[in-house]
């Protein structure tokens, strides 16, 4: 790695650390004792996390985020399920089709992406159908750094008798989330993202009891989790070739991100990095399309500066020239970019980016937006 590697403010892949990367310099055999301690001692480090031990199972999985998902979906609704997927995003829209391709009965509830799922829509939703055995949220809708309320969302599916799956990819290891507290039978994250490993593999919190009776439920060979889960209690190995390095990679992240002080350490200082953000980006009258009510510390979406001359993908390889690469919006409806908060990256690397933001506007308008955008 050169020191002139840009610092990539995208929400996964994102910025590691340099004893992570080097953690990727050795060559591990799947068979290697060594090796599956890394593996079960990944798993230990991950549900401690959220206080899952006596609760759940780790079941990781090699793949990206989605893998993971899809495996969870797969192995966990039967197939005479029928899954409630709440939607206000890219990602939420993403577990329905899931469903659809699983061929797993669902409905969906969509808010605006500006707006959260609240509890009571999810208590009138299951009021209404009783035959909903389980309702799938994303935590963090990383389409635009949306928070939506988790812990009252599954209250109501608990008081329902219903089954929730969680995709916390972008808030697992930020965001304080207690298995003692929050009922789940399904939450799932990512090597990639808050913890700030690298992308390669998933892992899925599974509730013990609902793993157990999950045997034949999927679709997948590849995908399922109980067999997964199975063979690593038995052997103490991946069921097919483990990501050795992402393994690894994600081992040494665990042990830096205890010696910053854990979750509470790591939320700290992606609020830092958003605050940071929020008040730079305001002071260039970019204006973000979240309120700070709802905006979760993970990834802002700002709205494209009001002006002819700006066009993303210049405005894109001017910063990244200066060292930084955004991230395009995912919106349908306004033009917007956004910009992750998280990766080994701290509040003075946020001042920077945004100050490299404000020379390409300079640059690409010679206007002064900050007069011009009120
Ligand atoms: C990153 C992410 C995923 C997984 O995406 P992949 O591209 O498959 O890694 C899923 N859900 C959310 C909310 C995410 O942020």
């Amino acid at each position: 790695m050169t020191t002139a590697a840009p610092i990539l403010l995208t929400p996964g892949p994102l910025t590691t650390s340099t004893r992570t990367r080097q953690a990727m310099m050795v060559d591990w055999g799947s068979w290697d004792d060594r090796f599956n301690q890394l593996t079960a001692s990944v798993c230990t480090q991950l549900l401690a996390i959220l206080n899952g031990a006596d609760s759940h199972h780790c079941v990781p999985l090699q793949g990206s985020g989605t893998f993971a998902v899809e495996a969870a979906i797969g192995t966990l609704v039967p197939r005479e399920g029928k899954v409630l997927v709440l939607i206000n995003g890219a990602y939420g829209k993403r577990l329905a089709k899931i469903c659809e391709v699983l061929g797993r009965a669902f409905s969906t509830f969509e808010t605006a992406e500006d707006e959260p799922t609240t509890a009571a829509d999810v208590d009138r939703l299951l009021r209404a159908d009783s035959a909903i055995t389980h309702v799938a949220l994303i935590h963090c809708e990383t389409s635009t750094g949306i928070l939506n309320p988790l812990r009252e969302i599954a209250q109501v599916v608990e008081h329902h008798g219903k089954r929730l799956i969680i995709d916390a990819m972008s808030s697992f290891g930020a965001l304080p989330i207690d298995a003692r507290e929050v009922p789940f039978e399904a939450l799932i994250a990512a090597s990639g993202k808050c913890l700030e490993g690298v992308p390669g593999m998933g892992f899925v919190f599974a509730e013990k009891h609902a793993l157990a009776a999950a045997q034949g439920n999927c679709h997948s060979l590849a995908m399922d989790l109980f067999d997964q889960h199975s063979y690593m209690t038995k052997t103490g190995q991946w069921r097919f070739t483990p990501p050795t390095h992402v393994v690894a990679a994600l081992h040494e992240a665990l042990l830096q991100y205890a010696e910053e002080g854990g979750l509470p350490a790591r939320h700290q200082r992606y609020a830092n990095n958003c605050q940071a953000l929020l008040d730079g980006m305001a002071e260039l009258g970019l204006r973000s399309f979240l309120p700070a009510a709802i905006q979760a510390p993970i990834i802002a979406t700002f709205h494209a500066p009001d002006d002819p001359r700006y066009e993303f993908k210049a405005f894109y390889e001017r910063v990244k020239a200066k060292g930084f690469i955004l991230y395009p919006g995912k919106l349908t409806q306004v033009e917007t970019f956004r910009v992750g908060c998280i990766g080994h990256v701290d509040a003075a690397g946020m001042r920077a980016a945004v100050k490299a933001i404000a020379e390409v506007l300079q640059e690409m308008c010679r206007s002064e937006l900050a007069r011009e955008e009120r």
